[in-house]
């Protein structure tokens, strides 16, 4: 049995804050298109798009899971979606909501640069630092948290949470 935490780890308007100054940052790296993978980072992606607010910004979303209904990384990454999307030559932002093992952007960043990006930049909203077991860094963070199951804001337990505004710890009980 699973509950959130008392208070949010992260609430909207911190959310609101750092999402201000990443996407100064992101802006001035001119990218072509946005990579989202869905489903963690939907509110991420019209968040943070909507910031940089370029008109000639693509955006195409891409599937990856590797999780199921346990909160461990089954460790192997399915990708679909991919095929339909016009990469080569392009310069690519790929969002994800979490890095935790790296596996998921591991894979997804092997697999983007078979298809002949002009560049592949890679950004995250959270960053679970002491989670990695590949290395690998992203080229954008948001924040970096602390080794804790985390929902809401996109983020899902069992699809449960991710309409709440507010990034939760979920806690065992
Ligand atoms: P990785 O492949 O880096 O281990 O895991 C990345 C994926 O696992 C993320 O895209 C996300 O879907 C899921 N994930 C990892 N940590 C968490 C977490 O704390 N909460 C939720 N909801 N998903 C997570
Ligand atoms: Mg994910």
């Amino acid at each position: 049995m699973y509950q959130l935490s008392k208070a949010p780890l992260l609430n909207a308007q911190q959310i609101d804050k750092r999402l201000e100054s990443l996407a100064q940052e992101l802006k001035a790296c001119d990218f072509d298109i946005i990579l989202s993978v869905l489903t963690g980072s939907y509110i991420f992606t019209a968040d943070i798009s909507r910031r940089i607010a370029c008109p000639n910004l693509q955006i195409a979303f891409i599937k990856a899971s590797s999780y199921g209904n346990s909160t461990e990384s089954q460790g192997k990454v399915q990708i679909s979606g991919i095929e339909k999307i016009e990469i080569k030559n392009k310069r690519v932002l790929l969002i994800d909501d979490i890095l935790d093992t790296g596996n998921t952007m591991c894979a997804l960043v092997k697999t983007l640069t078979e298809l002949n990006p002009a560049s592949i930049k890679t950004c995250v909203l959270l960053n679970k630092e002491s989670r990695r077991t590949v290395d690998y860094h992203a080229d954008f963070v948001g924040f970096d948290i602390e080794n804790k199951f985390v929902v809401g804001y996109g983020l899902d337990y069992a699809n449960d949470y991710r309409t709440l505004p507010e990034i939760w710890t979920l806690e065992e009980v």
